[in-house]
């Protein structure tokens, strides 16, 4: 079948992913395979902004780029790499940020937010994360980029990026990408409040055991309201019901709808059907896992042939960028 364009995406290495990651990002990425060519991306130099050690950043890309073949991304279809893998990347940012009115970057709630998260880093490459940002999209000349509600002022940003330079070099180089709006679940952690993230850790990581993702589950904060097992249940303001939805069957989701609100069903046996679906949903996902990383040279060997498939598009870009400019 013939694809209808270009999709880029990228994702700091987090490391192992956790299922907030595979309902709000990876499981998207998987599908969009099916009908675009896609260009899946570890921005590794996006994570050094914000990071106080880099001791970790190898084993962190290594076990993101597992969790991400391991669930479905077809490396040999897809293009899958590292950001750094294709410096290209940092002259177009250095290209972008010469059109770019610095007052626009530091306007971005996001800047903003990050400024909040760590007052004492505020370093230039914060200032430019959109502009690098714009850089990965339009060097791969993207036609979408799949993106949640966050994080459409940035495609905003890299559409006026587009026509700043386009018009200021009088050639219409780079390609205006489009927003590829899917609509992201917002996962919320085992807290049942705030959203899954590794760092609250709140969160149910994909690579772990079936015990342990069971131990997880019983740990889920339910309806605060139902106190006692005879008290009726709320499912609508219950964080294990919207992942019934998601994991279990159309009978057992019925079943529940009606139980726990007239207290038929309590909260422990409600948990552990959840466990016992989530298990056997992640269990190809964990067998593939541990198949993969058995040779963790085909990983690096994958992230290495898709950074040569990136550069050649890189290039083809950079070639008519550099020429558009003028450079000697
Ligand atoms: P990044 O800065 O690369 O977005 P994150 O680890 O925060 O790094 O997220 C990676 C992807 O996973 C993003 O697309 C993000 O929206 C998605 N994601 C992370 N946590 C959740 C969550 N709790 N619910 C839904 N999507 C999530």
């Amino acid at each position: 079948m013939t694809k209808q364009g270009r999709v880029f995406s990228g994702a700091r290495p987090t490391g192992r992913q956790h299922l907030g990651n595979y309902l709000g990002a990876i499981k998207n990425y998987v599908a969009l395979q099916d009908n675009y060519e896609c260009v899946y991306c570890i921005v590794d130099v996006h994570a050094l902004t914000t990071m106080d050690t880099t001791l970790e950043l190898k084993q962190n890309t290594y076990d993101m780029a597992l969790d991400w073949l391991a669930a479905g991304i077809r490396p040999e279809e897809s293009i899958v790499f590292i950001q750094s893998h294709v410096p290209q990347v940092m002259e177009l940012h250095t290209y972008l940020s010469m059109v770019t009115p610095i007052g626009k970057l530091t306007d971005l709630p996001t800047f903003k937010d990050k400024v909040r998260e760590n007052p004492n880093n505020v370093n230039y490459g914060l200032v430019g994360y959109p502009v690098l940002m714009a850089a990965d999209i339009l060097l791969y000349a993207t036609d979408f980029v799949p993106v949640g509600v966050d994080q459409a002022p940035h495609l905003e940003f890299t559409r006026e990026v587009v026509r700043s330079f386009n018009y200021r070099y009088g050639a219409p180089v780079l390609k205006e990408p489009q927003m590829k709006t899917t609509s992201i679940p917002k996962v919320l952690g085992i807290d049942g409040v705030q959203k899954m993230s590794k760092s609250l850790n709140n969160h149910i990581e994909l690579a772990s055991t079936a015990e342990e993702t069971t131990q997880r589950v019983m740990q889920m904060v339910t309806d605060t309201a139902r106190i006692r097992r005879s008290d009726p249940g709320n499912p609508d303001v219950c964080n294990v019901f919207s992942l019934h939805k998601i994991f279990s069957s159309q009978d057992e989701i019925d079943m529940i709808n009606v139980e726990c609100r007239r207290a038929g069903i309590g909260c422990v046996d409600c948990k552990k059907i959840l466990a016992k679906n989530l298990n056997a949903h992640l269990e190809p996902f964990r067998s593939r896992r541990n198949e993969l990383d058995q040779n963790p040279a085909y990983i690096w060997d994958t992230l290495a042939d898709g950074a040569k498939r990136a550069t050649v598009l890189a290039e083809e870009t950079m070639t008519a960028v550099r020429d558009a400019i003028g450079l000697p």
